[in-house]
């Protein structure tokens, strides 16, 4: 066989908690994983359970036609994979790059691949280690369709679903970190409003089951206001902006009464007045889009 088609085996490079998920999950599904990490010792669980332990990245991806690559970032997947040894080795394979960077960086690395010969698909993991090789995982690919599809059985016995959304290698990493947009600032919004909450003598365990209320209203809004930015109106008939932009002064007084600092809220809040001082004040929040994407 030849070493670009063998199915039945794959190499997992970097075994951090999503790592170690990955080539958990493979080995679940029966497959021969062999595994490498930077650093040993963060193996030893996965050799016990019937992985086999590469004494070098370069012997690592030389053992299957497929490499998944989990580490970090992007620098440390070039440390890793941009070595004599393993480029060498590499030639004629395929590496999956499950690592989370920008879409630059995925581009730029299937450039390199393109280069010497490596086959490449680019993705990510938009769910925790705790999902892996279960149904709740969510992954998502980009690259060379055919290539995907090639691969497809050993991607699925990761769990989930898996969504190709294109040839474009930067795709995958251009959803991942929008994605990660959403969630890093209803993180960052969560943890001010606990400290708010907190302030008035209200409990995090108290406070939580109102604020799934507020999560829950979300996806309804995500879909109204996805058909505004698409469409270019943004009616602000029943929540203009003015309103929004007067609610979000209160919570700017009231977190700033009790010493908490109010950055994420009064950056939301300036945002808000310049759509405003631009003359768009009866429209909807997410004029706001616009004004973001003003070159
Ligand atoms: P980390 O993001 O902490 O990555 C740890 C891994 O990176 C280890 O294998 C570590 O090796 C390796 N590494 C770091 N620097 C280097 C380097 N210079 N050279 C070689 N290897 C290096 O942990 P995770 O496993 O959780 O995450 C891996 C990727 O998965 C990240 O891109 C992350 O964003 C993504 N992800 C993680 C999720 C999660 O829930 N954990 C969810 C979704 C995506 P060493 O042990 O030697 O330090």
């Amino acid at each position: 066989m030849s070493k670009s088609t063998d199915q039945s085996a794959v190499t997992v490079l970097g075994l951090g908690p999503m790592g170690r998920a990955l080539a958990g999950a493979l080995l679940d599904a029966g497959l021969r994983v062999t595994v490498w990490n930077r650093t040993p010792g963060k193996e030893r669980e996965l050799v016990d359970r019937g992985a086999v332990s590469a004494r070098s990245a370069a012997e690592a991806v030389a053992a299957s036609a497929l490499t998944v690559v989990c580490v970090v970032n992007y620098d440390a997947a070039d440390a890793v994979l941009r070595g004599e040894a393993v480029t060498d080795a590499l030639k004629g394979r395929t590496v999956v790059n499950l690592t989370a960077d920008t879409p630059d960086r995925a581009r730029d690395t299937a450039g390199w691949a393109a280069d010497h010969g490596i086959r490449y698909l680019d993705g990510a993991i938009m769910t925790p280690t705790t999902t892996i090789g279960t149904p709740e995982a969510v992954f998502l690919h980009s690259g060379p369709e055919e290539l995907y599809q090639e691969h497809r059985a050993v991607l699925d016995a990761l769990g989930g679903t898996h969504t190709h959304l294109g040839e474009e290698i930067g795709r995958a990493a251009s959803y991942d970190i929008a994605l990660l947009d959403v969630f890093w600032t209803a993180m960052s919004g969560y943890a001010h409003a606990l400290a708010v909450a907190r302030a008035e003598g209200i409990t995090a365990r108290e406070f939580a089951p109102f604020a799934q209320g507020i999560a829950a209203i979300l996806p309804a809004l995500f879909e109204e206001f996805a058909r505004d930015v698409d469409s270019g109106s943004f009616s602000g008939e029943l929540n203009p902006i003015t309103s929004a932009v007067s609610t979000m002064a209160h919570i700017v007084h009231a977190s700033e009464s009790h010493g908490i600092d109010a950055s994420v809220m009064r950056a939301t809040e300036g945002l808000a007045r310049r759509v405003v001082g631009l003359g768009h004040g009866t429209d909807g929040f997410i004029r706001v889009t616009e004004l973001l994407g003003r070159r």
